[in-house]
């Protein structure tokens, strides 16, 4: 009895498996169509400063799938990294993104700069940081608009491969973020050796300030050792106004999350930076006036 059972929840398990598998496979192949036909797209998330002034964006991928809608990342990103596709997709992304932000320069829509993801596939690429330079040659765009994301997975290695591209890209003019900061085993260690402009913190430490105890004074750590570095620092996933004040009043200059903005099609954000602008004009028309 004991040995049919056994044998009925194996079976089951190598089911399970099995639709695990079929379901990657058509996911991949998917995804390989997705890019031919154009079914990825970025979205832009605001960061903003204290005074609530626009600083920037974070381009964030998406693939808008023709069954089952509007994917996250977390929907796709690593059966993407399986299937080896993580190269092609980032080479999409910062194309799209560069000539999207070139397109809004263009159009007098002042963006201050672009964040963008980059996976580790991509960094350890020898020809990444030339075929980059070659699209902001051809965009007029300066790479001081254009702002690096790099997550601990791209840093871990720590070989010097990758120390030497991080130092090749603020020499040639682009910010480097360090995002989820303080999520790695080694944080600390990058920051003392990498030439970073700015740290996100990362959403996990905001979720709980300032209630919980341990992750606000972790944050005020974070805050004044950037301060002390003279690194720039972002928090991320600000949800809730309590967050953001309390942020603010620990003396973080900047703020990306859905209290303040969720991410948007490229049209909305467009829409959304001139509405901005139009009320700006009109309030500086109203103070004239008086
Ligand atoms: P990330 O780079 O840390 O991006 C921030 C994520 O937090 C985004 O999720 C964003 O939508 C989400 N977020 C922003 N504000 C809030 C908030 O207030 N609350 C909560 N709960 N979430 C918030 P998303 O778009 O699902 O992206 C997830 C991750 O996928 C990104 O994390 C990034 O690691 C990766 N990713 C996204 N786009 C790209 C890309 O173009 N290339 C690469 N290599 N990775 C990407
Ligand atoms: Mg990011
Ligand atoms: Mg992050
Ligand atoms: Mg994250």
């Amino acid at each position: 009895h004991a040995k049919g059972m056994g044998k009925g929840r194996f079976s089951h398990y190598q089911a399970d498996m099995q639709a695990e598998l079929v379901k990657q496979v058509k996911l991949d192949q998917e995804l390989r169509q997705a890019l031919q036909q154009r079914e990825l797209e970025l979205h832009y998330q605001p960061q903003f400063d204290q005074q609530r002034s626009l600083v920037g964006a974070e381009a964030l991928v998406r693939w808008r799938h023709p069954e089952r809608g509007l994917l996250l990342p977390g929907a796709f990103l690593r059966v993407a990294e399986e299937a080896g596709l993580m190269g092609e997709i980032g080479e999409w992304v910062l194309d799209e993104a560069i000539a999207q932000l070139s397109r809004w320069d263009h159009d007098g829509l002042c963006l201050p700069r672009l964040s963008i993801n980059i996976c580790p596939s991509q960094l350890s690429d020898d020809g990444f940081i030339d075929r980059l330079d070659a699209r902001l040659a051809g965009s007029g765009l300066l790479p001081q608009q254009i702002c690096i994301e790099l997550t601990e997975q791209v840093l871990l290695p720590q070989a010097s491969h990758v120390h030497q591209r991080v130092e090749t890209l603020r020499d040639r003019g682009y910010a480097i973020s360090i995002d989820d900061f303080g999520t790695g085993y080694s944080s600390l260690n990058y920051l003392k050796k990498l030439p970073v402009a700015e740290l996100k913190i990362a959403r996990e430490f905001v979720k709980d300030i300032p209630e919980g105890r341990q992750d606000s004074l972790l944050v005020k750590t974070i805050l004044n050792m950037a301060r002390n570095l003279g690194v720039d620092v972002i928090a991320e996933g600000v949800e809730r106004i309590e967050q953001y004040e309390y942020l603010c009043q620990l003396g973080c200059p900047r703020f990306q999350g859905y209290y303040l903005a969720r991410p948007m099609p490229a049209a909305e954000f467009a829409r959304q930076l001139r509405f901005a602008y139009a009320v700006e004009t009109e309030s500086d028309f109203v103070i004239e006036e008086l």
